[in-house]
């Protein structure tokens, strides 16, 4: 299992102001942490740069106990599933799946396997040649949970993976995610705004204002429940 520290991030874009202003965060391997806070407040650029989709930063990120800042995204043991989704419109549930393996140079039978192998374990399996838009979406958050599975990551990043679904679908992926947690035994970083998803989900709580982390503790500690 894949632990992550964080060290003195601070981060700015391009003629703008800055946005991190010094994060420090070391996240256990294995644990489930849920970033929380005000839009804005830097929870999507932090996701971005573990993920090394932003690079230019001071401060040190490690993965595994190594330093990361150099990696490229695909060289990090991370997968990231966006809110949007990011599903190829044109592409079966099967060919999103394994989208990604392909660009690590693993063949094609291979990549097959380890598509249906995630599809089973999702409940995908009777729609592996199916394309998005005849799908639900919690079964397109389903896919792209699966994408993400197929890299066999020890950290997964989730950036609001829930809010665009329906009330009554987000509880019980909710419960899902939670047991994909218990399943994989992976780290996971989970930005929401939403309270209840984060004292549902997180072992501990990051909380998040104006660039600054301001609190990270048990959902216990954090909202001071016996
Ligand atoms: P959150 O995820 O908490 O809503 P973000 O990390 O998305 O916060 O954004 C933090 C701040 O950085 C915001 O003020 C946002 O406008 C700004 N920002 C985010 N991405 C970019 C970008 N690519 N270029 C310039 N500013 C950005
Ligand atoms: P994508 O649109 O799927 O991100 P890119 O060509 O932009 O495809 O991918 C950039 C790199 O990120 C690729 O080398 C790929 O291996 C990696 N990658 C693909 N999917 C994910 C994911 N879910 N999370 C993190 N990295 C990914």
């Amino acid at each position: 299992m894949t632990g992550i520290a964080l060290r003195d991030i601070r981060k700015s874009y391009p003629n703008g102001p800055q946005v991190l202003h010094g994060v420090s965060l070391d996240i256990r391997p294995g644990e489930f942490v849920v970033v929380v806070g005000p839009s804005g407040c830097g929870k999507s650029t932090l996701l971005r740069l573990i993920a090394g989709l932003e690079t230019t930063a001071e401060g040190e990120i490690e993965i595994g106990g190594q330093p990361a800042g150099h990696l490229a995204p695909q060289d990090r043991d991370i997968a990231m599933i966006f809110q949007n989704y990011a599903l190829y419109p044109h592409m079966s549930v099967r060919e999103n799946i394994a989208f990604g393996l392909e660009l690590r140079g693993m063949p094609r039978a291979e990549r097959r396997a380890r598509a249906e192998e995630v599809a089973a374990i999702l409940q995908l399996s009777p729609y592996l040649d199916r394309k998005p838009k005849a799908l639900s979406g919690g079964q397109r958050q389903r896919v792209a949970m699966g994408r993400a599975m197929a890299r066999k990551a020890g950290v997964f990043l989730m950036d609001e993976p829930l809010s665009n679904l329906d009330n009554a679908l987000r509880v019980a992926m909710r419960t899902e995610i939670k047991e994909l947690h218990r399943r994989l035994g992976a780290t996971i970083i989970y930005v929401t705004h939403d309270q209840t998803e984060a004292l549902s989900l997180a072992d501990r709580i990051a909380v998040m204002k104006g660039g600054h982390l301001q609190q990270f503790a048990t959902p216990d500690e954090i909202y001071d429940r016996p």
